[in-house]
């Protein structure tokens, strides 16, 4: 089969000829129909400092957002059968240790597998997925759409570790996760939603998902116009997506006391805040990352907004292009709205 490979640490990432993966007894065999780039394939690919500080097992398909249809089940796998359709939970759990057994599989503390970068990834004509990483979706589903249900579940469990309903939101950096924040906070009920971007044509698609003020951190001051929006008080709930040291410590003056700063972007670096004690601590900010989706409200909860009706999918299917193709792609990442899609 095809599939994107990276096979040397440094940057760069080669497209083979491998044989087709051979399932274990616990895993689907999935033919993968769509599979999207993600902020973090492209760091795989130009290796950045916090990837090379990851050990990566090379050779490595890269990839993790994907759609596919199921063609062959491992001995044990009990829920699943040929000719189902799914999406993969990048997150592997091990069930079994403390994280595991208190509610928090998700973030699995002993070796979590990883697809894409600790187990082969989507990136290819076929992937081997654990049954318990494995999501099922609707056959109905665009495949383009079904590829994007990872991000759109992270943007939902970011969003759900903050007060949004009755609230004010601001969500910082408009890709594709940024984009889905936006919609999701509106379904969940936010009474004014702030996006920032220094995309104009972003910031339009955000203000298409629902954001009453937009905001372009290259012409305005974010903390000015938030302020002015909100009576001086600040929004009560900010979603990090761009992992800028400056857009962060700005947003901490955009945030009222007592509020919510959720970080969601990578970033690779230190990170310092201005005036720590000052507005952070005597302002009893609420700091708080997310990593994945939680195992399984997340998806749970996702499933009802889908049968909802409720969110435009469509609008995040933002390049649809072939695997073969995927410079391209890298090409496209930065400015596209929503995701670069991939067909094998
Ligand atoms: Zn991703
Ligand atoms: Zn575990």
């Amino acid at each position: 089969m095809k599939a994107l490979v990276k096979t040397t640490p440094g940057p760069g990432a080669v497209l083979q000829q491998i044989p087709v993966p051979v399932p274990g007894p616990t895993d689907l065999l999935v033919k993968v129909k769509a599979t999207a780039l993600c902020k973090s394939d492209l760091d795989v690919i130009e290796w950045s400092p916090l990837v090379a500080s990851s050990n990566l097992p090379l050779p490595l398909i890269m990839g993790h957002e994907f759609f596919g249809e199921v063609c062959e089940v491992g001995k044990m796998v009990k829920n699943f059968k040929a000719g189902d359709y799914i999406t993969g939970e990048t997150h592997i759990p091990c069930g079994y240790c403390h994280s595991c057994r208190t509610g928090n599989r998700h973030i699995c503390s002993n070796n979590m597998g990883v697809v894409g970068r600790s187990i082969d990834g989507s990136f290819a004509e076929y992937i081997c997925l654990p049954e318990v990483s494995a999501i099922k979706l609707d056959k109905s589903m665009p495949p383009a759409e079904g590829a994007l249900m990872e991000p759109l579940a992270t943007a939902l469990h970011a969003l759900s570790k903050a007060q949004v309903a009755g609230e004010t939101v601001l969500v910082l950096g408009c890709g594709a996760i940024g984009l889905m924040t936006v919609e999701l906070a509106k379904v969940f009920g936010a009474t004014n939603i702030f996006a920032l971007d220094i995309f104009q044509h972003k910031l339009e698609a955000a203000r298409k998902c629902g954001a009453e003020v937009v905001i372009n951190g290259r012409e305005e001051d974010l903390v000015e116009v938030v302020l002015d929006a909100t009576k001086g008080l600040g929004v009560g709930t900010v979603i990090e997506t761009t992992g800028n040291q400056e857009v962060i410590n700005k947003a901490v003056n955009a945030l009222r006391v007592a509020g919510t700063l959720v970080f969601v972007g990578m970033i690779d670096h230190p990170l310092t805040f201005e005036e720590f004690m000052h507005k952070v601590v005597y302002r009893e900010l609420t700091l708080t990352g997310i990593f994945g989706r939680k195992l399984y409200e997340t998806w749970e909860t996702l499933q009802m907004i889908l049968d909802s009706g409720k969110l435009d999918l469509s609008r995040y299917v933002g390049a649809e292009i072939k695997l073969d193709e995927f410079e391209k792609g890298l090409e496209l990442f930065p400015t596209t709205l929503g995701r670069v899609i991939m067909y094998p």
